[in-house]
């Protein structure tokens, strides 16, 4: 059985042609289950009655089934979906005035480590597959929040989206494709911590926003925050960034800075910082950090994340500080957790 979920435009095009049938039954099936959101094959009129008993034969949707659903006292939801017996995985919906931001998941657990992160403290099981991306889009959408509209999606839940690069990038593009979602790439944000050949890549294949999780100005600090700076240093990482907006004045760069107390939030490093994004056009988003238990580290306070804020405005680099939301159920960033069968943390 093919799970129809699994495939882009392309990748559905490929299907029907393999039995002899034209392009146009891809944008068919997409507008039925991407776009009025039936997975049932009889329900889908425009399709003959013989090509929906063939495709029950061969094919179906599945999906992955929710678990429990929390709601926060600002709007927030989170959804633990379970993908099967061992693995599950959460969604957040971010209700604001002016846009609903959905934030999916792209692995099990996420293998990058970083030292202030409740993912990375699990350690990592998989990738998902296509399916299980775009069904957390399409349960959010049609079942879930169906009456709240999903305008940005952010990949941004559990996981290294470029890690799993493949199956993210035809999830994204169904995300952006008119028959499915027909989110604009400047709204769809895959946020990395910095993989700088999967960055060059993502530049050719799909011209999404990009969020960098940067967090220190310096290597020596990046280095101990984030481990997968010792690989990719810092200035890979900026040229990869700086030539990721070349030329394309549509994509948007933003970094994201977790504001970790006595860590990373002195002047001293946000002079640096400036010093580093010199030349590049970008946004810098302050993340108050999000506590969990067992981790050390503790949240800047309000008056240190002011006074860097206002060095960063003062040299004319667009800075915003992220509110903290849905903290109450654990759905604010790096709190996201699911329930991961951590094979490498038991080896
Ligand atoms: N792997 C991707 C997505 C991670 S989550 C990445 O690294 O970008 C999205 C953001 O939340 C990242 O910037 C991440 O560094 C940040 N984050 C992780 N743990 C956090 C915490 N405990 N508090 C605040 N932000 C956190």
């Amino acid at each position: 059985m093919v799970n129809l979920l699994n495939l882009d435009q392309q990748g559905l095009i490929d299907f029907f042609s393999s039995f002899g049938e034209k392009p146009f039954r891809a944008t068919q099936i997409m507008q039925w289950v991407h776009q009025q959101g039936l997975l049932e094959f009889d329900a889908m009129t425009n399709l003959s009655k013989g090509l929906r008993q063939h495709l029950k034969e061969i094919a179906c949707f599945s999906l992955p089934e929710v678990k429990r659903h929390q709601i926060s006292q600002d709007g927030t939801q989170k959804w633990l979906l379970q993908l099967d017996s061992e693995n599950s995985i959460e969604t957040v919906f971010i209700p604001e005035d002016d846009r609903g931001t959905l934030c999916v998941s792209s692995q099990v657990g996420c293998a990058l480590n970083c030292h202030f992160c409740a993912t990375g403290y699990q350690g990592f099981n998989r990738n998902l597959t296509v399916a299980e991306i775009i069904a957390q889009v399409w349960l959010a959408r049609h079942r879930l929040c169906p009456n709240q509209t999903i305008s940005n999606i952010v990949m941004m839940g559990m996981g290294e989206p470029l890690t799993n690069f493949d199956n993210v990038v035809t999830a994204m593009k169904l995300m952006r494709d008119d028959f499915a979602y027909g989110i604009s790439w400047r709204r769809l944000t895959l946020s990395t911590v910095g993989i700088v050949p999967a960055i060059k890549r993502l530049r050719e294949e799909c011209p999404v926003s990009i969020a960098v999780s940067l967090h220190a100005p310096t290597d020596e600090l990046r280095d101990q925050l984030l481990p997968i700076n010792k690989k990719y240093p810092l200035h890979q990482l900026m040229s990869a960034c700086r030539a990721y907006t070349q030329g394309k004045p549509s994509r948007h760069i933003t970094f994201e800075y977790v504001m970790l107390k006595d860590i990373n939030d002195s002047p001293a490093e946000a002079y640096a910082l400036v010093k580093l994004l010199k030349n590049i056009p970008a946004k810098i988003n302050l993340i108050p950090f999000n506590p969990f238990p067992s981790c050390p580290y503790q949240r800047a306070t309000s008056e240190s994340i002011n006074r860097f804020r206002d060095i960063l405005t003062q040299a004319k680099l667009v800075t915003v500080t992220r509110k903290t939301r849905g903290d109450e159920i654990d759905a604010a960033c790096g709190q996201l957790a699911g329930k991961v069968l951590d094979r490498r943390r038991k080896q």
